[in-house]
């Protein structure tokens, strides 16, 4: 069986294992911190991979970026990773075959083969954290696009409020679904909005409440934040609604932190109540924070094995 160095490279740490064509990890999984320079950030690659190059039959990398179609290189970086990491050509840093895959794409491809969505030919995984990410799986396949960067579910654009996203275009979807989306809706309601008079936040100001706060407000029963997160929850679904629409996918898994405060049955009923095409199912992810090593490494023993 196929044996894969899987490194999941992000803006903060790096973790690495190796992984087996099911998914399995067959050593410990390490991590180290992800340097600010990127002449430091290849020699760790080089150190990792001749660490382990010899028991190994492939490399996979899971990382963040859009990634070219031949997936050896991340064509556009993201601002949390170094300077040139784009200049990197993974497929140069082993005489072992090489495969890089973005690490939403690869999240969602372990959730197909061994998470929530197994058995599901169509299936899109959604990543809520800082950001929104997402993988689509269309017809048992990975949906990449004409240049690789198919499925940027993030920089959909929905019937928003005029609220500037951080790539500066305006009214992108994760600009609301996403968690800090849940802090700026909690800032515009604490601003505009009496019932914040009344809040057990009332003394805070409208910048100072945090994700966390509108999460606990709810567990006491605070008006307030039931409002926003009731407002946070319908963009969700606005969004959710559309790619259920274009895509008749068959199932939504949500990854990422924002996924634990969600209903997904409810969430479920109201997406079905409001779609033109067959019911979807919605699911919370199973893979966890290795779904990035593990759907790498299964894309490379695809990949690497017709060949
Ligand atoms: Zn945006």
């Amino acid at each position: 069986m196929a044996k894969v160095l899987a490194i999941d490279v992000g803006g903060t740490k790096l973790v690495y294992a190796i992984v087996n064509e099911k998914g399995e990890f067959l050593n410990e999984i390490k991590r180290v911190s992800t340097p600010k320079n990127i002449e430091e950030l290849k020699k760790i690659f080089e150190t990792i991979i001749s660490e382990n190059e010899k028991e190994i039959d492939y490399i996979a990398f899971a990382t963040a970026g859009a990634i070219n179609l031949e997936n050896t290189k991340v064509e556009s970086s993201t601002p949390n990773m170094p300077d040139g990491y784009n200049s990197i050509d993974f497929s140069k840093l082993s005489t072992k075959p090489v495969y890089v895959e973005n690490d939403a794409n690869a999240a969602a491809w372990a959730e197909y083969k061994t998470g929530a969505a197994q058995g599901e030919a169509n299936n899109i995984t959604i990543t809520l954290g800082t950001g929104v990410g997402g993988g689509f799986i269309v017809d048992g396949k990975l949906l990449r696009g004409k240049s690789g960067r198919g499925g940027e579910v993030g920089s959909m654009k929905i019937n928003g409020r005029n609220r500037i996203c951080t790539c500066h275009r305006k009214n992108c979807f994760e600009s609301y679904a996403s968690g800090s989306g849940l802090k700026i809706t909690a800032e515009e309601i604490a601003a505009n909005d009496n019932i914040f008079k009344s809040s057990i936040y009332k003394d805070k100001k409208p910048n100072d409440i945090t994700t966390y706060d509108i999460v606990n407000g709810l567990k006491l029963n605070d008006e307030y934040s039931k409002k926003v997160f009731n407002i946070w929850k319908n963009d969700l679904i606005t969004g959710l609604i559309n790619i259920t629409n274009i895509f008749d996918t068959g199932m939504i898994v949500i990854s990422g932190g924002m996924g634990e405060f969600i209903d997904t049955d409810e969430i479920e009923k109201t997406i079905n109540s409001e779609i033109v095409v067959s019911p979807v199912k919605i699911r919370l992810a199973k893979s966890g924070n290795y779904s990035g090593m593990i759907g790498a490494a299964l894309l490379a023993c695809e990949r690497f094995r017709h060949n």
